[in-house]
Formats: C-alpha cells, sequence, structure tokens
C-alpha cells in the first residue's frame, strides 16, 4: 500500500483526517443556523464536485490502490518537509478562520439570519483566511504525495473553485454590508496581508 511506502503520505492521511474532524466539529455545533441567502449557481456546483474529486477522491485512490501508479514521482526530502510545514500552517489557519468567523461560515455562499460582518481574529488583515487554510492544504497534497495526479490536482481544482468564487463572494458581501465592507476590504489582502496595509 502506497499509504506506508513514505512518512509523508501516512503524514499527509492524519493531516486530511484532522482537516475532516475540524470541519465536522464546526458543522455540527452550529447545526441549524437559519440561511437568509443562498448564492449557488451550476458553476459552483461543477467546482464543487471536482473539488471534492481532487482534494479528497484521487489522494485517497493513490494511498489505498495501486490504480494511479502510472504518475508516481519521486519526491526529495526537503518537499516532504516543507509540505508538512505547510500542512501544519494550513490546519492551524482552517481552525482559527473557523472559529472566528463562527456562526457566518457556509460551504457554499449564504448569508445567514443576522450575519456579522467578522473583521477580528485572524479575518483583521486578511478577508478570506479559510481559503488560504484550504490552498496551504492543497499545497501540502502536492508536496507530500509521491504522485503527480494525486498530488497537484487539489491545487488545481482549489485555485478554479476560489477564483471563480472570491468576485460573488464579495459582491454578496458588499451587497449585505456596504460601505463597512469596501472600508474593511480596504485595509486588507484578500489571501495574504496587505502590504504596508493594517489601519
Ligand atoms: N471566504 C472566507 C469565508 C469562507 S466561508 C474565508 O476564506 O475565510 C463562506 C461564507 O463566509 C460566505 O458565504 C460568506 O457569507 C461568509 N463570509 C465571508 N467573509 C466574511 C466576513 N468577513 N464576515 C462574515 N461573513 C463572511
Amino acid at each position: 500500500l502506497n499509504v506506508l511506502d513514505h512518512w509523508s503520505h501516512l503524514a499527509f492521511l492524519v493531516g486530511f483526517f484532522v482537516y475532516m474532524r475540524t470541519r465536522h466539529a464546526f458543522e455540527a455545533r452550529f447545526k441549524g443556523t437559519e440561511s437568509l441567502e443562498r448564492r449557488v449557481d451550476r458553476v459552483e456546483l461543477v467546482t464543487l464536485v471536482a473539488v471534492s474529486l481532487g482534494a479528497g477522491v484521487l489522494p485517497l485512490l493513490f494511498l489505498f490502490s495501486p490504480w494511479l501508479a502510472f504518475a508516481d514521482v519521486s519526491l526529495p526530502l526537503w518537499c516532504e518537509v516543507l509540505g508538512a510545514a505547510s500542512m501544519l500552517a494550513g490546519l492551524w489557519l482552517f481552525w482559527r478562520s473557523h472559529a472566528d468567523l463562527g456562526r457566518q461560515w457556509s460551504v457554499t455562499l449564504e448569508l445567514r439570519k443576522d450575519h456579522q460582518l467578522v473583521t477580528r481574529g485572524v479575518y483583521r488583515r486578511v478577508r478570506h483566511p479559510m481559503y488560504t487554510a484550504i490552498l496551504l492544504v492543497g499545497a501540502a497534497q502536492g508536496l507530500m504525495l509521491h504522485n503527480a495526479l494525486a498530488g497537484w490536482s487539489g491545487m488545481a481544482t482549489l485555485s478554479v473553485l476560489i477564483a471563480l468564487r472570491l468576485p460573488k463572494e464579495e459582491a454578496m458581501l458588499v451587497d449585505q454590508f456596504g460601505q463597512d465592507y469596501r472600508d474593511y476590504t480596504a485595509r486588507t489582502g484578500r489571501l495574504l496581508p496587505r502590504l504596508g496595509g493594517g489601519q
């Protein structure tokens, strides 16, 4: 089994498990939060399915079956170590952004009943820290799995999802919060802290 061939495969699997647990814990905590508005189109649904394949099914298929062997590659130790660091940073940021976003969180684009604009914690300087976290975990997948297809399918599908979603998400938040969200935009960066920014 591929999963036992390299320490980085096992470490990725543990990280993947922690990632899923974190999400489920917050999903359970805010279960039943009412939605006021949902903006989900066909593009969004197709890209969500692509992401579950690229960042879920393919890596697991690679780890537990021989079927993706045609795309095997050999990675140097520094790649695996960099990947593990990216995984740890991503998991921490994923957890913190869930904690700070609280009941405002949703899988797709939604506004909750009594939706509050969050600008604190990891949202203070970055508008989309959860997407940054997901991309860090996606990079870890590529750097830790010794397979080009199962490794980079996560990053590829996630980048498309996030690139298509960001403008729609920000438009929705401007519709809802108006000038407050524009001011927040002016002092923050999308995925990384704004250079020279801050109040
Ligand atoms: N894009 C954010 C949140 C992802 S969850 C991030 O990457 O951290 C998606 C939902 O979060 C969206 O439906 C939107 O309603 C909500 N959201 C995004 N930014 C928000 C903010 N600053 N305050 C409150 N809700 C926000």
